[in-house]
């Protein structure tokens, strides 16, 4: 059946009438990249720049980051990589108990952005590798963990200063930089509106925005059967945040693990969205059942998966829609 999908690969991301969605792949560091798949992805939608802190068990320095990042861009071949600034914190910080010490609530503390804005030294060394990476290719800029303007705001001013710093250091680097906010927190969701003033680009975070909006913890097993991508309050989220975004202007991307799974990825494309980002070996069945589909039918899939009243329903609108496309 993998056979059957990697047919698909060779051809266009897009629907039999045409509607385009960016198919994109995550990454932790440049090796992620496997010989040739770039020629069958959009682009990295995701590159979780913890992972290669999280290896090296400690902080890494400017130069060390430009050359891993650097790396990513080059194998990308001219495709767009998305950069996301660090996301320590929450259950990432085993090897870094000297900064973030005990907490009570770990996903809910001193995690992603917030330690980034609290620790401007370790954020400004991040920003200008990526900014000096950027002359090698395009690359896009993801904060994660945005509960607020005030908090990309701030993130856009460190930005600034570090394209000065290069500057007065004569460094080169590139200032056509795409700007991002991970929606991944319930207050964001709220004010994509508000958001769209600040930067180019949102990409959901389907996997905290559902721990955070249903109250589940994502790591805890207790609870696991209620962590629920179906549940129809996440279908209306999504849904409003897609739209809002694309009135907005925004363009629209979801990097959470539901983009990799085929009956969700149809729905987030039905709402409107303009990619996806997933672990690389899900691409050859999402690309498989796009090119299935009309765009048309999958809005119908939409407005019929919104009307339900509960997550089983939802489920069997969903795999119905999947199972007859097979
Ligand atoms: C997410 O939250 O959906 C996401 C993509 O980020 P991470 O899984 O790294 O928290
Ligand atoms: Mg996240």
């Amino acid at each position: 059946i993998e056979r059957i999908f990697d047919s698909s690969l060779p051809y266009p991301s897009e629907t039999t009438d045409f509607h385009k969605v960016s198919l994109e792949f995550n990454i932790g560091s440049a090796s992620d990249i496997k010989e040739g798949s770039m020629s069958y992805s959009d682009g990295i939608g995701l590159f979780r720049t913890e992972a290669l802190f999280i290896d090296k068990g400690n902080f890494m320095d400017e130069d060390s980051q430009f050359e891993a990042y650097k790396a990513a861009v080059i194998k990308a071949e001219g495709k767009p990589v998305t950069i996301r600034t660090l996301d320590l914190g929450g259950d990432k910080t085993l090897a870094f108990k000297n900064e973030f010490g005990h907490e009570e609530n770990p996903f809910m503390g001193y995690r992603a952005i917030r330690f980034c804005l609290d620790r401007v030294d370790i954020f400004t060394a991040q920003l200008k590798a990526i900014l000096r990476a950027g002359v090698y290719g395009k690359v896009r800029i993801l904060y994660p963990m945005i509960s607020g303007i005030n908090e990309l705001v701030r993130a856009n001013s460190v930005l600034e200063q570090a394209k000065l710093a290069l500057k007065n250091e004569g460094i080169e680097y590139s200032s056509d930089i795409e700007i991002g906010t991970m929606i991944e927190v319930p207050s964001a969701a709220m004010i994509i509106d508000l958001i769209a003033k600040h930067c180019d680009f949102i990409s959901i975070g389907t996997n905290d925005l559902i721990q955070y909006l249903l109250a589940v913890d994502r790591v805890n097993d207790h609870v696991a059967h209620l962590y629920n991508p179906a549940n129809p309050a996440v279908i209306r989220m999504l849904d409003k945040i897609v739209s809002e975004g694309k009135k907005a202007n925004l363009k629209v991307s979801v990097c959470g693990e539901i983009a990799a799974d085929p009956i969700f990825a149809m729905l987030l494309i039905g709402m409107g969205v303009d990619s996806l980002s997933m672990a690389s070996g899900a691409l050859s069945e999402i690309k498989f059942m796009l090119r299935k589909a009309s765009f048309e039918e999958l809005r119908k899939l939409r407005n019929d998966a919104l009307s339900q009243n509960c997550s089983r329903d939802i489920l069997t609108i969903l795999r119905r829609f999947r199972n007859a496309k097979m």
